[in-house]
């Protein structure tokens, strides 16, 4: 997906910025900027091994996990790429790093190292490519960043917790009174505020042929800023974003105590506004929330329009992955993992798209259907994040109901096979669904030794490959225990 904050690290400003099309050379970069200390080669080089690993891999494979891959640098013999997450940069490193080093290598000789970094905490999983219909339309902005063709009003989903923000957007899109000058959209983040603010533009922009919309991130207003400051051509800067028919800037929070900035975006924002010209603006919090900012400015921006967006409920997350899954024609996911996805991630709309999409990516990648114990283990480190605790005793207590066996007996010694068979199922849940050790695990279980654990559950998992009705019985049971 277009990574729009990854286009401006801040911290990136004082170095060379060279845009990258993509393997395919269709531009825009999809988010993907080199930073490179003057190294036209290694990027070329980049270009070529990205080319190879689509034509290698396949497009699918290519565009959920490599092509997010960002060059960071090349330093001597070690090249560094940056992925966009925790999990993305695992799975590069146990699957890719070797072919990477190995193409490197032969492209140039020096390369001994691939180091993959995690670029940004905050991406989601990749996305999918926009529709070819989409990328029609995409247009390079002349200045700013270019609106993400996914985020339109048609592809966000309306609820409680956002209709506010959406009708407002919608009627600043629409041309709405004056007194909605500036439109302010607060909330935490990856509740859709730049989705909204992109659907904006676009309808402006279809509204209106012609309108010069400008979106960007505070960040990247901060960026351009420094520069133009530092080339004294901030003229040309004043100039260009005041032209704006339509002026959208991203998570102004990112300038608050920033002072000269601060300074040159607010007096923008007044310039825009008597100028009788758009102005939409977002930030994680409300506007008396931000902190180090002239009164003066904060009553500016409240007597606009102020709306915030809510963490979505249950029924919003489960239609906004509905949605989604328009996106992902070829996936098929069954209701009970989308109506695990709804419950299970609660934190943010970012997080429950990247879920979905993660999981998808990595069935095509692996050849395997989307169950829920697939999209639990693939998923593991997120729920870990959100899921409730799972205790031992209540793992112990619910196999003992199903199977219809005393709690006594489960955690005896006896060694029947109707009290030996849920007592390692019981083991092994232990061990899946908690982070307690396989020593912990024994010990709750009357004191057995951690290897008897360690037996149970490589047991259990051998008999499930071939006894379907076991292996149901553990989808159940986790089913059940996890409700
Ligand atoms: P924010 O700017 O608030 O951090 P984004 O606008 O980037 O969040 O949204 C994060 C992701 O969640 C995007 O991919 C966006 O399309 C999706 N999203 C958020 N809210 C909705 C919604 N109501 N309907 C559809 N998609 C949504
Ligand atoms: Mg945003």
């Amino acid at each position: 997906m277009l990574g729009l904050g990854d286009m401006t690290h801040g911290k990136q400003a004082g170095k060379r910025c060279v845009p990258v099309t993509d393997a395919a050379g269709r531009g825009p970069a999809q988010g993907v900027s080199l930073f490179l200390s003057g190294t036209d080669s290694a990027e070329a080089i980049w270009q070529t091994i990205r080319a190879h690993l689509r034509a290698e891999y396949g497009a699918r494979t290519y565009d959920s996990w490599l092509k997010p891959l960002t060059l960071v640098s090349v330093d001597a013999d070690t090249v560094t790429l940056g992925s966009p997450t925790h999990f993305t940069a695992d799975w590069i490193r146990n699957h890719f790093a070797e072919r990477l080093r190995l193409l490197w290598a032969a492209q140039s000789a020096a390369i001994q190292h691939i180091r993959i970094v995690v670029e940004n905490g905050l991406k989601t999983a990749p996305a999918p490519e926009p529709e070819p219909v989409a990328a029609v339309v995409r247009e390079e902005p002349a200045f700013g960043v270019a609106l993400e063709p996914r985020y339109t009003f048609d592809s966000f989903v309306v609820g409680k917790a956002n209709e506010l923000a959406y009708n407002a957007a919608r009627t600043v899109a629409e041309g709405g009174p004056s007194d909605f000058n500036p439109l302010y959209l607060h909330g935490t983040t990856g509740l859709g505020k730049t989705h909204l603010m992109h659907a904006i533009g676009w309808q402006i922009r279809s509204a209106m042929p012609g309108a010069k919309v400008v979106y960007m991130s505070a960040e990247k207003f901060m960026v351009e800023f420094v520069s133009a400051m530092r080339d004294k051509d901030t003229l040309s800067f004043k100039q260009r974003l005041r032209s704006a028919d339509l002026l959208m800037i991203d998570d102004v929070q990112f300038i608050a105590g920033k002072d000269s900035t601060q300074e040159e975006f607010f007096h923008t924002m007044n310039e825009i506004i008597s100028a009788g010209k758009r102005l939409v603006i977002t930030a994680d919090r409300s506007p008396q929330n931000l902190e180090g900012i002239e009164n003066r400015i904060l009553s500016r921006l409240a007597w606009g329009l102020v709306a915030d967006i809510n963490p979505a409920d249950y029924e919003l997350r489960l239609s906004i992955l509905l949605e989604k899954m328009k996106r992902l024609p070829g996936a098929t996911v069954g209701e009970d993992v989308i109506d695990f996805l709804a419950r299970k991630i609660t934190s943010n709309v970012r997080e429950l798209e990247g879920a979905l999409n993660r999981i998808v990516a990595y069935s095509t990648l692996v050849g395997k259907p989307i169950d829920l114990d697939f999209a639990r283990q693939v998923l593991a480190d997120v729920l870990k994040a959100h899921d409730r605790k799972v205790t031992i005793d209540e793992i112990q207590r619910k196999v003992a109901d199903y199977y219809a066996i005393k709690l006594s007996d489960l955690l005896s010694a006896r060694r029947a096979r109707e009290v030996a068979r849920p007592r390692q199922v019981a083991m092994f849940l232990a061990k899946r669904l908690t982070p307690r050790s396989l020593p912990d695990i024994g010990r709750r279980f009357g004191g057995r030794d951690h290897t008897t654990v360690m037996h149970a559950v490589k047991r259990i998992e051998e008999l499930r490959a071939d006894d379907s009705e076991l292996d149901a019985d553990i989808t159940r049971l986790t089913r059940i225990i996890d409700a």
